[in-house]
């Protein structure tokens, strides 16, 4: 759905759109949705049309580990159900322990009341369920190919130019464009953090034992190892190594590979008899100094980008939508203008909070697991048991990983 030249008219002094989301991939198609939903009027620019998710193609090399908050806002705006009946691995378990020193963790649905503690899915199939959700949606217009060229941030509106000379004025827009978010570079919005000099090797591959719905993951010095279990009964590995490694990895053949990550899993599930290709991403840290300025927001991975070791990144993603549009909606119920400094500070307020709090906990957990010093060890595995033995303890890392909210959750 594309918004012809001139189709979005401009009353001066007040903007016929409410937001503008720039980037609709799982933050930014949720938002849009969740907003439209919401009564908002919103137009979307992405820059890029994605591939659509096919039942017949081979499952995505990319999957994310969803927690039931995030299920529980899909569900909310309507995108869950699509999601469910395509292709998802719901995962009943998760262990967790250490190459160099006994203790582990291990967390049971069942111990929680629930059916899953969360889904495994392809990050292609979340963003086609919202772009067709989205297509659906009359409040919101989709404008694709396109990117923001420029931005003026008014006093009572914001206006993006399009590259084609669209000119949209709305009260907020929002930046979901991912880690290299370019409306964070003009508006000169800096970030801390850096480059893991570390890249996540993924692959999809058989073991010659089931997985039985059980996330593993073995900490490993040089990085984490994990095997997330697929509705096909195959593991999706996110191997974290650093980037001579990687590079080696990759350009082992088939067998060797198989070979070598059996061995980097302890064979914790047996042999690995099959594998697909391979592929791999760089990991960085990267926490933007700030979230909101004037009209303009950062949401998902354009505000933070986090270690996958606790799979974290599209559930913080999910949980900007969710406090974004709270807070909005609000704003609009009492009659506020809802880009005003006040509004949008309590979502940075909320969001940056958190945000910090799970960029620098994932990459300290990330740094004391990856020494590979006798004493750290040692201590490691009594904190793993102490946590592992420790009922309320175990309790908050779940509802930690899971969100605070966690819903009814079925399978
Ligand atoms: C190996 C690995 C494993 C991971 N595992 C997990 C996991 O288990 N659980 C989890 O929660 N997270 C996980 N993550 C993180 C997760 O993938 C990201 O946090 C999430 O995809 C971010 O979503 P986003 O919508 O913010 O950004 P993106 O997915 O990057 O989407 C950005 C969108 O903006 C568009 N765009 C970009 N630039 C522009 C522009 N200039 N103009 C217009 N549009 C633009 C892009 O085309 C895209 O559609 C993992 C990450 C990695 C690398």
């Amino acid at each position: 759905m594309n918004l012809a030249p001139g189709a979005t008219r401009r009353t001066r002094g007040r903007s016929e759109l409410d937001v503008i989301v720039v980037g609709a991939g799982a933050a930014g198609g949720a938002l849009a949705l969740a907003l439209a939903r919401d009564g908002f009027e919103v137009a979307v620019v992405e820059a890029r049309e994605p591939a659509p998710w096919r039942a017949g193609d081979e499952v995505d090399l990319r999957v994310v580990a969803l927690a039931p908050d995030a299920r529980a806002l899909l569900d909310d705006i309507g995108a869950w159900p699509a999601i469910a009946a395509a292709r998802i691995g719901p995962y009943r378990q998760m262990h967790v322990w250490d190459a160099l020193a006994p203790g582990s963790l291990h967390f049971d649905a069942a111990e929680q009341g629930e059916a899953a503690l969360g889904w495994i899915v392809e990050n292609k199939l979340v963003q086609h369920a919202l772009w067709q959700a989205l297509a659906t949606e009359a409040r919101v217009r989709v404008i694709c190919p396109a990117e923001v060229d420029a931005i003026d941030d008014g006093e009572g509106a914001v206006t993006a130019v399009i590259a084609d000379g669209t000119r949209l004025h709305a009260r907020v827009l929002v930046s979901a464009e991912g880690a290299d978010s370019s409306v964070r570079t003009k508006l000169g919005i800096a970030f801390e953090g850096r480059d893991y000099g570390q890249r996540a090797v993924v692959a999809h591959v058989t073991t010659e034992r089931p997985h039985d719905g059980t996330a593993l993951q073995r900490f490993r010095p040089g990085g984490p190892l994990a095997f997330l279990p697929l509705a096909d009964g195959r593991c999706s590995i996110v191997w974290s190594l650093p980037d001579a490694d990687a590079t080696r990895i990759l350009a082992l053949d088939d067998a060797a590979f198989r070979a070598e990550l059996g061995c980097a899993f302890d064979f914790r599930l047996g042999a690995i008899t099959a594998t697909t290709k391979r592929a791999a991403f760089p990991l960085r840290l990267r926490l933007a100094k700030r979230f909101v300025h004037g009209r303009c927001v950062l949401a998902g991975d354009a505000a933070h980008v986090v270690h996958p070791l606790a799979g974290q990144g599209m559930n913080l993603a999910f949980r900007d939508v969710r406090a974004l549009r709270e807070i909005l909606r609000a704003a609009r119920d009492r009659g506020s203008d809802i880009g005003a400094a006040h509004v949008l500070r309590r979502y940075e307020r909320e969001r940056r909070s958190e945000s910090t709090v799970a960029a620098y906990g994932l990459d300290a957990i990330g740094r004391a697991f990856a020494s590979d010093s006798a004493p750290l060890a040692q201590l490691r595995g009594i904190a793993l048991s102490i946590a592992g033995h420790l009922g309320p303890l175990k309790r908050m890392l779940v509802d930690a990983a899971g969100g605070t909210r966690r819903g009814g959750v079925a399978p």
